[in-house]
């Protein structure tokens, strides 16, 4: 359990994280919320279990908004840089990890993209991966 697989980080460095897991899913989230977040098309997020995130630096400079009435949605990010950092979803039992904040090659492609009715005009999915109208259950 206490094997460090991966590792990751924000952009000044400050914040750094561990993972004892591989992601075992990862997709590209096209909703609005994850474009303001993100200044980009799409939010690239791979998923590992709750217990295998481990913060060891930084975390003091941690911070998180919720939207308010939103189910769930958390944007975690550094405080110094603002970089997108991991976060956990205790409802679901697992991290949503923003995969442009891994250090290392986590092992694994997008498999699909979500909320693709609610993606931008200028916005065009140029692979063949499965897409889904809006969130997936899984
Ligand atoms: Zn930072
Ligand atoms: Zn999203």
């Amino acid at each position: 359990m206490s094997d460090v697989l991966l590792t990751g980080s924000c952009l000044c460095g400050a914040v750094r994280y561990e993972l004892t897991d591989a992601p075992y899913w990862a997709h590209a989230c096209h909703c609005s919320r994850c474009r303001k977040i993100t200044g980009s098309p799409f939010a690239a997020n791979a998923f590992v279990p709750l217990e295998s995130l481990r913060y060891v630096a930084g975390k003091a400079h941690l911070n998180s908004y919720r939207i308010p009435k939103a189910d769930r949605f958390t944007h975690t990010f550094c405080k110094l840089c603002g970089s997108t950092l991991p976060s956990p979803n205790p409802s679901k039992s697992r991290v949503v990890i923003p995969m442009g904040s891994l250090d290392d090659d986590p092992g694994l492609l997008l498999k699909a993209h979500i909320w693709v009715d609610s993606k931008a005009d200028w916005d065009a999915i140029v692979d063949d991966l499965p897409q889904h109208t809006e969130a997936l259950d899984f």
